[in-house]
């Protein structure tokens, strides 16, 4: 590693407010001289920035430009927080940062560390009881990167493989349709009752949950670009408060003897 060259550590804020953040994507933060990501993530971390730290806020499809600030930052000897919702390998800024770094003759020259956020699926599952026990997918409905041919096939496939499914991006300021689409498909495979969980902002002060039926995920208004929807699969069921997916042990163990108090 070049001494020039600042740290680029690339950190995934968590699902929104910073009750989320690790204590070591906290230091990260506190550490770097400048700080590189989507206005709105600034904003949502804005509590732990300091004064002194160059804050680079960039638009929302302004993922190439903010790596390449991340990455001329590190050249003049800067410390970089580029940050990302969520965790940033996921559907995030980790891979993109690592292709430019490379297409820049950079590999194993700029100091890069990846540290792991709260994906918003975990923190979704969390706010609705146990729903990802067992195997399950994501599937984002954005076509802006995906051909939407590709995601009808995946929304297939999961739905035949019987897993917990995950939608994110299930609609955008464009995108209004692409929902009842996708629902229309997993109907294919998934009878109409299944349960499913829609979680608008999870952690977020404008947080909202519905538990409702595969048949009616298009019927709410609280599903936005912030929202997760998720599909049960065949082992997934609801009681009054909980969203659960078994995870088999009541086929192996007997879980109907009560515990003696
Ligand atoms: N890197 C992120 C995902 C970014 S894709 C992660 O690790 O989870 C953006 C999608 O994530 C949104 O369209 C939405 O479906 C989901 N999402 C992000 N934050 C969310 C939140 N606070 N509540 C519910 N869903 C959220």
């Amino acid at each position: 590693m070049n001494k020039d060259f600042g740290k680029i550590a690339v950190i995934g804020t968590g699902p929104g407010d910073t009750d989320h953040l690790s204590k070591k994507a906290l230091d990260a933060v506190k550490d770097a001289e400048v700080v590189i990501g989507y206005s709105s993530y600034l904003k949502q971390i804005g509590d732990i920035l300091s004064e002194n730290q160059e804050k680079m806020p960039f638009n929302m499809k302004d993922e190439i430009k903010r790596c390449e600030a991340a990455v001329k930052k590190s050249l003049e000897g800067k410390t970089v927080a580029l940050v990302s919702g969520g965790d940033a390998g996921i559907y995030g800024m980790s891979g993109l940062l690592l292709e430019i770094i490379e297409k820049e003759s950079l590999v194993g020259k700029v100091p890069v560390e990846f540290i792991p956020g709260i994906p918003a699926f975990c923190a979704v599952s969390s706010a609705v009881g146990a729903p990802i026990t067992n195997d399950f997918c994501v599937i984002s409905l954005s076509n802006l990167l995906t051909p939407w041919k590709d995601i009808e096939k995946r929304l297939r496939a999961a739905s035949a493989g019987d897993f917990v499914i995950i939608i994110y991006n299930p609609k955008s300021m464009k995108r209004k349709e692409e929902l009842t689409i996708a629902k229309n498909i997993l109907l294919e495979n998934i009878e109409h009752d299944r349960p499913a969980a829609i979680v608008k902002a999870v952690t977020r002060p404008d947080e909202e949950i519905v538990i409702t039926t595969l048949e009616n995920i298009d019927n709410f208004d609280i599903v936005t670009m912030n929202t997760t929807v998720i599909v049960g699969s065949s082992n997934t069921y609801v009681n009054d408060l909980y969203m659960i997916t078994k995870r088999g042990y009541g086929n192996k163990y007997d879980l109907n003897k009560k515990i003696n108090y």
